[in-house]
């Protein structure tokens, strides 16, 4: 979360940075009006310091792409290996010979026989042999 770091550095760098101002500028001793001791310069200077290096480092997280560093890299294998290597294709094994249909025999209307494809008449009754449906 490089975005959230940055915008809670930013913000605690501008806090720090403006208590520094106040603080370098606090009077801790006047006389007659004017301030003549400004006992917190120290601590105030090194709060803006403080406040400023916040600042930039919220900015620099804040420009930061997004996917940046804290998550565990995520390896992606190469899209080739979610592929199987190129089987040969084979080709569905034809019919070597169709098997014999229903439609290749033939009946007799008049026995209810059935005949190869190639008679043509009951060779009982040489009635005319029709095709089976
Ligand atoms: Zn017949």
């Amino acid at each position: 979360m490089a975005k959230a770091g940055g915008v809670v550095a930013l913000v605690l760098g501008i806090v720090a940075g403006l208590f520094g101002l106040v603080m370098y500028y606090s009077c801790t001793a006047t006389l007659l009006g004017h301030c003549f001791q400004y006992g917190y310069q120290s601590v105030g200077f090194l709060g803006m310091v403080f406040g400023g290096v916040l600042f930039v480092v919220g900015i620099v997280l804040l420009a930061l792409p997004e996917k940046e560093p804290t998550r565990p890299v995520q390896y992606y294998p190469p899209p080739v290996a979610y592929f199987p290597p190129p089987q040969p294709r084979r080709q569905p094994p034809a019919p070597a010979q169709a098997p014999p249909q229903p439609s290749d025999q033939k009946f007799c209307p008049g026995c209810g026989n059935r005949y190869p494809a190639e008679y043509k008449v009951c060779p009982r009754d040489s009635t005319e042999l029709k095709t089976v449906q």
